[in-house]
């Protein structure tokens, strides 16, 4: 599980994050909604150290991730972000190996990897050796998941990663996300600020305010039959 224990980080004067303290469980999908601004993308980057907390401590599994080298920890963390950021001049499928390669596979196992987990995101082989320019919003989006998982984390961070794809699109890989998530029983904290995604994906929604204080943290269903105030109502569209 990773626990956030008192996380503040501050720029200058201002708090991106104040006092957050949190719980999400292991192999469950914790869900971050908030405005744009309410801290979530810092929340997530404190998890891969890509983000150094002000005060407080993210713990892993109990381990303080402080006394964890970054390589090392992101090597366990998988990590999708909006803009996918596939490189363009390499092809899917070395988009994918590529990462596997850094992660220490050896080329066969890096390989056999990507090609089941090109398989598991729905990635057809005649787009194997395409480049990422080729491909649909969504299918970029599926690479961008791929190439996350091929370091075989047991923990992914996930930011606002169906933003950029079209409705009908983002559902079919909301679908796919509860599928993979529960083959692999990953660990996920997923960013949205989509009321419909964020009630369909979390086995624990957070909605956060400024300074990403928490306003109410439970199981969707119990928000939706007991909004603790009216931000958290206005939030999810009661
Ligand atoms: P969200 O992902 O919820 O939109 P962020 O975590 O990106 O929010 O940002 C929270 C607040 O912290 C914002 O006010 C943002 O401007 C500020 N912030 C984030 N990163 C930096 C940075 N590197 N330098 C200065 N301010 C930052
Ligand atoms: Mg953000």
């Amino acid at each position: 599980m990773i626990e956030f224990i008192d996380v503040t980080k501050t720029y200058g004067e201002d708090s991106a994050v104040c006092d957050f303290s949190l719980i999400a469980p292991s192999g469950k999908i914790t869900v971050l909604m908030g405005l744009s601004g309410s801290g979530k993308t810092t929340l997530l980057r404190a998890v891969n150290k890509l983000v150094q907390p002000t005060a407080g401590s993210v713990l892993i599994d109990g381990n303080d991730i402080a006394d964890l080298d970054s390589v090392v920890l992101r090597r366990s963390i998988g990590y999708v972000m909006q803009e996918v950021g596939l490189l363009p001049h390499k092809s899917v499928l070395d988009n994918v190996t590529l990462i596997a390669n850094i992660a220490g596979q050896t080329k066969d196992e890096a390989l056999n990897n990507a090609l089941e987990l090109l398989e598991l995101v729905g990635i057809d082989d005649s787009f194997h050796n395409r480049f990422p320019g080729q491909l649909s919003g969504g299918q970029q989006q599926r690479v961008g998941v791929a190439r996350a998982l091929a370091i075989k984390p047991n923990i992914l961070l996930m930011d606002e990663p169906f933003g950029s794809v079209d409705p009908i699109v983002r559902e079919e890989l909301q679908d796919e996300l509860i599928r993979i998530q529960r083959q692999l029983s990953l660990t996920i904290i997923l960013v949205t600020h989509d009321r419909y995604e964020a009630i369909k994906l979390a086995d624990q929604l957070v909605v956060l305010s400024k300074g990403a204080k928490i306003e109410q943290a439970g199981a969707p269903k119990d928000l939706i039959e007991k909004p603790a105030n009216k931000f958290v109502q206005k939030l999810l569209g009661l």
